[in-house]
């Protein structure tokens, strides 16, 4: 699924998706619409635009919803209501961003997320 900026945003919000450690833009089109899983069936690979596109991160299987972890792209997540609502035998119960994943679900996702996530863990 290919991703398209629809908006420079000022500041992180409730539907503001993080394209790079200090920018937050509003995304167009379907990428818009997809929901967040603490199982999710997509990853993300940032185009040559700065969007995101999802990639498969496992097969889908006909019918099922698209999703992915909001905290493949987003590094905090201040605005999600909480619990998490998914219902995957995983879920974290929290939607939290990239800094609050174990380390072992950050090894999970290892080429599947924004890479701006990984420069900022180091500093
Ligand atoms: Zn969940």
């Amino acid at each position: 699924m290919v991703g398209v900026i629809e908006k420079e945003l000022k500041a992180n919000h409730s539907h503001a998706s993080q394209v790079s450690a200090s920018r937050h833009v509003q995304h167009g089109g379907l990428i818009s619409k997809v929901n967040h899983s603490c199982s999710p069936s997509c990853g993300i690979a940032v185009n040559k635009s700065g969007a995101h596109d999802f990639i498969a991160f496992r097969s889908i299987d006909k019918g099922e919803e698209i999703t992915f972890d909001y905290a493949m792209r987003n590094y905090s997540i201040e605005f999600f209501p909480n619990p998490c609502l998914c219902g995957e035998l995983e879920c974290r119960k929290s939607v939290n961003g990239w800094k609050g994943l174990s380390s072992i679900k950050k090894l999970e996702y290892n080429g599947f997320i924004a890479p701006y996530l990984l420069e900022m863990d180091r500093n």
